[in-house]
Formats: structure tokens, C-alpha cells, sequence
């Protein structure tokens, strides 16, 4: 999966939203999150954000953010 973190907070764009096939973001309190379960790792999104906020969950001390990306999508 590819998981959004901290750098996103404050990005308004939504490049990343609009180019994802199987729509799995969601609004987070202040950042936009992935649905790990829903992401498909395509990868498209990744290079679409300007804020370098999308990254795949095999780089380093990624398991918080999968969890933290997990947590906001189910919220709403
Ligand atoms: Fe959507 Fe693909 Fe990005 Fe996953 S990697 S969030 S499926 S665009």
C-alpha cells in the first residue's frame, strides 16, 4: 500500500485524489489518508503530489503511518 504522511498537512492541492483508480482517499482531521485495505499500489498518485507526502509503505518506519492512514479512513 502507499500511505500519506505529515508532509501533506496543509497541501491543498488534490492532484493525488483525482488521479486514483479505485478512489481510496479520504479527509483525514487535517490531511488527506489512504485506505490500505483499498489501495490497489499502483503508484500513480505518488509523483502527482507536490508536497512529497506519498510514500510506499516499504520505505523505513512507514508501519505508524499505515496505521495512522488506517485509522482516519474508517472514521467517517
Ligand atoms: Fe490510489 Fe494507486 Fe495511489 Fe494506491 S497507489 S492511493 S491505488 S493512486
Amino acid at each position: 500500500t502507499y500511505v500519506v504522511i505529515d508532509n501533506c498537512i496543509a497541501c491543498k492541492y488534490t492532484d493525488c485524489v483525482e488521479v486514483c483508480p479505485v478512489d481510496c482517499f479520504y479527509e483525514g482531521e487535517n490531511m488527506l489518508v489512504i485506505h490500505p485495505d483499498e489501495c490497489i499500489d499502483c503508484g500513480v498518485c505518488e509523483p502527482e503530489c507536490p508536497a512529497d507526502a506519498i510514500r510506499p509503505d516499504t520505505d523505513p518506519d512507514m508501519d505508524k503511518w499505515v496505521e495512522f492512514n488506517r485509522k482516519y479512513s474508517e472514521m467517517w
